[in-house]
C-alpha cells in the first residue's frame, strides 16, 4: 500500500511560534504548512487533507473557535482533529470553549516540547490506522462486488463442501444457496465426464494450486450446459482452506460457434455438408486408405433437368426442389458415408470401405431409381420429374488425391451426360460396361429361385473296375442364362462375390438330396449324389447345421451324399476346417476334393482331414496319352492317394485312351463326356435305369 505524504497544518498569527512548533516536530513522519491567520488556514484545510490541525487560539481578525466552527461546518473538514493551542492563564475558559465549538485536544502555551511531539505523533498513528481502515472497507466493498459479478461463485473448504454461493450461482444452475450449502459441487456432474477427466482436475489443483476449462454440468431444471470454470485452491499458512470455482455458462458462446461452424462447413439451403468439409473428410479417408488399402468410391451427381424447374417455377420452387433431393437422399440410402452439396444441383456421395466396385454401381442405381420418383413441390402444389446423371470414381484406381478423385468423378459424370443422362459412369468405360451387366445379373439372380430358373443336372460318375455308374454330380444349370454368363464357372463366381451363393447353394443341396430321396423311393440302385460347395458357404454359414437339417428334411440317407470341397477352401481356413470337416464325416456324408492338382496339392497335408475321394482335375486329363508330365501327375496322384488312404476319380474323361491310361493306374473311378454329359435330372434316371 502506498501511502500518501502525511500532512499538519499549523496555524498561528506570530511567525515565531510557527518556527518553534516547527522545530519542535523536526523528524516526525509528516509534512509541515503553515498559516499566519484563519482565512489561510481554512483554504489551506479545504485543499489538503490534513492528518492534524494545530490552531492558535488567539488571532486578530478570525480567531480559533471561529475557525474551528466553520472547518466543522464544511464535510470536507468536519473530521479533520484539531488541537487548540491556548494560554496557560485562560486554560479552562478555553479548553470548554474549544471542545464546544469541536476541538479534538488543546495544549497549554509556552508548549512542552515532548508532550506535543508525543501528542501529534499519537493522532498521526491514529490518522494512518484510520486510513487503513478506510482503505480495507474499500476492498471489502470491492470484494462484494466482485463476489456478486458476473460468474457464478462458489466457495467450498478444505474437504470439498459448499460454505457459500453467490447469486449468480443460483441464475446459472437454478440451485439456492440452501439448497447448495452443505453439499459437494459434485451434486451438479452431468454424467459427461469420466473419472479420468476429474481425476486429471484434481491432480491440477493438488500440484499447481489451480485448474481451469471447459466442463459440463446439470442445472435444476435437469438440462446439461457448457461452463468455463477456474478453481483455485486458497491456503492458510500453508494447509488448504478453501476452494473457489468461478463459472461461466458458456452455453451461449457455444450455440454461436455451432452456428459460426455451421456457416463454414455446411450449405445453408439442405444443411448438407459443403464443398470445404466434403475435402477435409476426403483428405481424412484419404489418409486412412493409404494405410489399410481398402476401397473408397466418390459419386458426383448432377440433376439433369433442374435448371428447367427453375426457370419455369422460379428460384424458390428450385430451392425447395433440391430440398427435396437432399432429404431423399438422406433417408433412403443406407451405408453412406457422407452426402455433401457442392452448390447448384451438385451433390457428391462418398462411400467408404466398399468390398468391390460393383458396390458403388449399386449405390449409384439406386441413387437413379430415387431421384426418378416424382417430388411433390408443396410451394407451387405441383409434381415435377427430374433425373440424375452419375459420375463415379474409385480411390486407387482413379487417383489416389482428394483432388484427383473428385476431378475423375466430374470427367465420368460429364461421360454420363453425354451419354443421355439418367444414368451413371465410372471414370473407366470397361468398369462401366461391366458394372451394368452385373446389376441387371443380379437383379436378376434375386429372382432367379422365385421364379424357377434355376435346374440341377446330374453327371454320371462311373466305377472304372465294372463300368457301373455309382454317383452323379450334381451341376447347377441356369434355363435362362444372360449372355456372357452361360457358363456356371462365371455365374458361380459372381453369385460368390454378391453373396447369393449361400441360397443358390443351399437351394442345390436341397434339391439334389429331395431328387436323390425320389430316385431311392423309387427303387433305383442307390448312387452317391455329390454336391458342390463353395469356399463362402463352407465357412461363413452354418454348413454342418444345414446339411443335417437338408438330410433330416429329406429322408436322403448320409452316406449317399458326398460334398465336393475346393483345396482353397480347406486350406484359408485350417482352424475352423479341421472341426468342420469332422463334423460332416459324423453325420456320415463322404467328402471329396474337387479339381485336385491345381491349388496347394499337398498329400500329407489333406491326410489330416477326413477325406474320402481325390477329384483329379479335368485339365491333367486332357492330354493324356500326348503329355507324359500329365501322365506322369495323374499316375502319382493315383498311387500317392491310395498310399495314404484316398478313392480317386478322374474328371473330364472323353476318350478310350484316358480310360485305358486311368484304368491301368488303377484309378478307381471317373466322370466324363465318354460316359455321359450332365443330364436333366429324367434323362439322368433313365440312364440309371437302364443299367439296372
Ligand atoms: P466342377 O465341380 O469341377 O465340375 C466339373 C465340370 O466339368 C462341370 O462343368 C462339367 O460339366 C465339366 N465336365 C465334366 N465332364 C466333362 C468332359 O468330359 N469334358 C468337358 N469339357 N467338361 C466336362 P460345369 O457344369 O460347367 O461346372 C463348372 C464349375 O462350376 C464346376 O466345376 C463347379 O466348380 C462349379 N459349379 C457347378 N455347379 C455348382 C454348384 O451347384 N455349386 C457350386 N458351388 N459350384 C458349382
Ligand atoms: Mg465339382
Ligand atoms: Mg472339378
Amino acid at each position: 500500500m502506498i501511502r500518501e505524504t502525511t500532512k499538519i497544518l499549523i496555524v498561528d498569527d506570530n511567525p515565531n511560534n510557527r518556527l518553534a512548533i516547527r522545530t519542535i516536530l523536526k523528524g516526525v513522519d509528516a509534512e509541515l504548512h503553515e498559516a499566519g491567520n484563519g482565512f489561510d488556514a481554512l483554504t489551506m484545510a479545504i485543499e489538503n487533507d490534513y492528518a492534524l490541525i494545530l490552531l492558535d487560539v488567539q488571532m486578530p481578525e478570525m480567531d480559533g473557535y471561529e475557525v474551528c466552527e466553520q472547518l466543522r461546518a464544511d464535510a470536507r473538514t468536519a473530521d479533520t482533529p484539531v488541537i487548540f493551542l491556548t494560554a496557560a492563564y485562560k486554560e479552562n475558559n478555553d479548553k470548554m470553549r474549544g471542545y464546544t465549538v469541536g476541538a479534538t485536544d488543546y495544549l497549554t502555551k509556552p508548549l512542552d516540547d515532548i508532550i506535543l511531539k508525543a501528542k501529534v505523533q499519537v493522532f498521526l498513528r491514529l490518522y494512518w490506522q484510520y486510513q487503513q481502515l478506510q482503505e480495507h472497507v474499500a476492498a471489502l466493498k470491492l470484494a462484494a462486488l466482485v463476489f456478486e459479478a458476473q460468474q457464478g461463485i462458489v466457495i467450498t473448504d478444505a474437504n470439498n463442501i459448499i460454505i457459500r454461493v453467490n447469486k449468480n450461482f443460483t441464475t446459472v444452475t437454478g440451485y439456492s444457496s440452501e439448497e447448495a450449502i452443505g453439499k459437494n459441487p459434485s451434486f451438479l456432474k452431468s454424467g459427461r465426464h469420466d473419472t479420468d477427466f476429474y481425476r486429471g482436475l484434481w491432480q491440477s489443483i493438488e500440484t499447481t494450486g489451480t485448474w481451469q476449462g471447459e466442463i459440463w454440468n446439470r442445472r435444476k431444471n435437469g438440462e446439461i450446459y457448457p461452463e468455463w470454470l477456474i478453481i483455485t485452491q486458497v491456503k492458510n499458512n500453508g494447509v488448504t482452506a478453501n476452494y473457489i470455482g468461478t463459472m461461466t455458462d458458456i452455453s451461449k458462446y457455444k450455440t454461436a460457434e455451432e452456428q459460426i461452424r455451421k456457416l463454414a462447413f455446411y450449405d445453408p439451403l439442405t444443411a448438407l455438408p459443403n464443398r470445404r468439409l466434403l475435402m477435409d473428410r476426403l483428405q481424412h479417408s484419404v489418409d486412412m486408405h493409404l494405410r489399410d488399402g481398402k476401397l473408397m468410391a466418390i459419386l458426383m451427381l448432377d440433376l439433369d433437368n433442374f435448371k428447367l424447374v427453375n426457370d419455369s417455377l422460379g428460384h424458390l420452387a428450385g430451392d425447395e426442389l433440391l430440398q427435396q433431393v437432399a432429404t431423399r437422399l438422406l433417408e433412403r440410402l443406407r451405408n453412406i458415408d457422407m452426402i455433401a452439396r457442392l452448390g447448384g444441383d451438385e451433390f457428391i456421395v462418398l462411400l467408404e470401405n466398399i468390398n468391390c466396385a460393383d458396390d458403388a454401381a449399386f449405390v449409384a442405381n439406386k441413387i437413379i431409381a430415387e431421384i426418378s420418383k416424382p417430388f411433390c413441390l408443396l410451394l407451387e402444389k405441383k409434381e415435377v420429374h427430374i433425373s440424375v446423371s452419375i459420375g463415379v470414381s474409385l480411390y486407387g484406381q482413379h487417383g489416389i488425391t482428394p483432388q484427383a478423385l473428385m476431378d475423375h468423378a466430374d470427367a465420368a459424370l460429364y461421360k454420363a451426360k453425354e451419354n443421355g443422362r439418367n444414368c451413371f459412369t465410372y471414370f473407366s468405360e470397361e468398369l462401366t460396361i461391366a458394372a451394368v451387366k452385373r446389376i441387371e445379373l443380379a437383379s436378376r439372380l434375386r429372382l432367379l429361385i422365385e421364379r424357377k430358373e434355376l435346374l440341377v443336372y446330374y453327371q454320371a460318375q462311373v466305377d472304372i473296375a465294372t463300368d457301373k455308374i455309382i454317383g452323379a454330380e450334381a451341376l447347377i444349370r441356369w434355363q435362362q442364362p444372360i449372355e456372357g454368363f452361360t457358363s456356371p464357372g462365371q455365374f458361380i463366381r459372381f453369385a460368390e462375390e454378391t453373396g447369393f451363393i449361400n441360397i443358390i447353394g443351399s437351394w442345390i443341396l436341397r434339391e439334389t438330396c429331395r431328387q436323390g430321396k425320389q430316385w431311392l423311393d423309387a427303387g433305383l440302385s442307390p448312387v452317391v449324389l455329390a454336391v458342390n460347395v463353395s469356399p463362402h458357404q463352407f465357412c461363413h454359414n452354418d454348413i454342418v447345421g444345414q446339411v443335417a437339417e437338408v438330410l433330416t428334411d429329406t429322408g436322403f440317407p448320409a452316406h449317399c451324399l458326398e460334398l465336393e470341397l475346393t483345396e482353397s477352401s480347406l486350406m484359408n481356413y485350417q482352424d475352423a476346417t479341421q472341426s468342420i470337416l469332422d463334423n460332416l464325416r459324423q453325420l456320415g456324408v463322404q467328402l471329396a476334393i474337387d479339381d485336385f492338382g491345381t491349388g496347394y496339392s499337398s498329400l500329407s497335408y489333406l491326410k489330416r482331414f477326413p477325406v474320402t475321394t481325390l477329384k483329379i482335375d479335368k485339365s491333367f486329363i486332357d492330354d493324356i496319352p500326348q503329355k507324359q508330365e500329365d501322365m506322369a501327375i495323374s499316375a502319382t496322384i493315383i498311387a500317392m492317394g491310395h498310399i495314404l488312404g484316398f478313392k480317386v476319380l478322374a474328371e473330364g474323361v472323353e476318350t478310350p485312351e484316358q480310360l485305358a491310361f486311368l484304368q491301368e493306374k488303377g484309378c478307381d473311378s471317373y466322370q466324363g463326356y465318354i460316359k455321359s454329359p450332365p443330364l436333366p435330372a429324367q434323362e439322368f434316371e433313365q440312364l440309371l435305369r437302364k443299367q439296372r
